[in-house]
């Protein structure tokens, strides 16, 4: 599943969002295998689709596809030198596959801006500058070895040496290392270093209440905007503060209290979604009696690895993919009858899954 770090200076609205997380969060229940820490918060990505799914099979159970929240507390200025929680924190975003930088653009006098006033860019790069300073941190340790490697005649330390230079370089002038052009190859060399500024960006623009509706018209968000169409980052605007609230209510009435504010989703859901959309992932879906469940891949996985994330053996074994598209399966209105008019094709290992592609893996074991 999906993995995304919630970073942001003190005061923005990160615990606020985050309550909201871990409020709404999806059931425990259906995650009995992975322990769930007091920084992480579970929800389930909304899909309209499974319960459909669930109506035609009779399925006893649903399992969402879900994202992991971790809550990144502690970056403040200094962090990468060791002011506040430190460096130690840093440690805990290098596993994850996003970052979500909640960036304050309400305006409120009662609460106090670290920084002084509201500047949401400023904002941005103070944070900015910490990721690079840590990253640069790993790089350089990385060099020394890797030097060490080359003196004793290592080609390849060689070649990596050249693409930490380049990065180091990057770095040092505050520019984040996913600005660095790589080849497919030579991002490969650098993979394990796990470095922050590669990871793909979401800015989570927080506004006040009144502007939920239309948060385009508040120029803190344009100016996010604007920012991450040149960084390819992602830009999600919510209200911290309509999210709690939100997670608060029954499901019914949340809906209710949504279409009062004239709104189809939540925030929550809305960064999920862009969340998705940011690193290019899609859900394929399986169905039986037993369970309709939901499975997150990326863009462009085949049948085979498809299969993986279910069970190694399905990947190892696999003969053959049984496939119906979600909506030739609710055209047609059962499986046998989808069968029978010929929607459900047998596809093999170079066969690209497609979103909500309704799938039956045949395997040897
Ligand atoms: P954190 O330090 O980033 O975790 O920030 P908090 O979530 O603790 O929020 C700091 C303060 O800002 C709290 O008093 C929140 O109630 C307030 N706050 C958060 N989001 C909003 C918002 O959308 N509008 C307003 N007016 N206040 C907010």
């Amino acid at each position: 599943n999906l993995e995304v770090g919630i970073v942001g200076l003190p005061n923005v609205g990160k615990s606020t969002l985050f309550n909201a997380i871990t409020k709404a969060g999806a059931e425990a229940a259906n995650y009995p295998f992975c322990t769930i820490e007091p920084n992480v918060g579970v929800v389930d990505v909304p899909d309209e689709r499974l319960q459909k799914l669930v109506d035609m099979y009779k399925s006893k159970r649903v399992i969402p596809a879900a994202v992991r929240f971790v809550d990144i507390a502690g970056l403040v200025k200094g962090a990468a030198q060791g002011e506040g929680l430190g460096n130690k924190f840093l440690a805990h975003i290098r596993q994850v596959d996003a970052i979500a930088q909640v960036v304050r653009c309400f305006a409120d006098e009662n609460i106090t801006h670290v920084e002084g006033a509201l500047d949401p860019l400023r904002d941005i790069e103070i944070i900015n500058t910490e990721l690079c300073l840590a990253d640069l941190e790993t790089v350089e340790k990385r060099m020394e070895r890797t030097q060490k490697l080359v003196k004793s005649g290592d080609k390849k330390a060689q070649a990596e040496l050249a693409i930490l230079k380049r990065i180091q370089d990057a770095l040092g002038n505050a520019e984040p290392a996913r600005r660095v052009e790589l080849e497919a190859d030579e991002a490969a060399m650098i993979a394990d270093l796990n470095l922050l500024t590669l990871k793909p960006v979401l800015f989570v623009a927080n506004v006040s209440e009144e502007e939920v509706t239309c948060p385009e018209d508040n120029r803190y968000v344009q100016a996010v905007l604007q920012y991450a169409q040149q960084e390819r980052a992602g830009v999600v605007a919510v209200s911290a503060k309509v999210e709690a609230e939100i997670a608060e209510l029954p499901e019914a009435d949340a809906k209710e209290f949504l279409a009062e504010l004239g709104l189809n989703e939540s925030g929550l859901d809305k960064l999920i979604r862009a969340s998705h959309k940011l690193l290019g992932l899609m859900t394929f879906l399986t169905a039986g009696e037993q369970e309709v469940r939901a499975w997150t891949i990326c863009r462009g996985t085949k049948a085979p690895q498809a299969g993986g994330k279910i069970h190694s053996d399905i990947e190892r074994g696999f003969i053959r993919a049984e496939i119906v598209s979600f909506t030739d399966l609710m055209a047609a209105g059962s499986q046998a009858a989808a069968r029978e008019k010929g929607l459900v094709r047998l596809e093999g290992k170079d066969y690209v899954m497609q979103d909500g592609d309704v799938t039956y893996f045949r395997f040897n074991v």
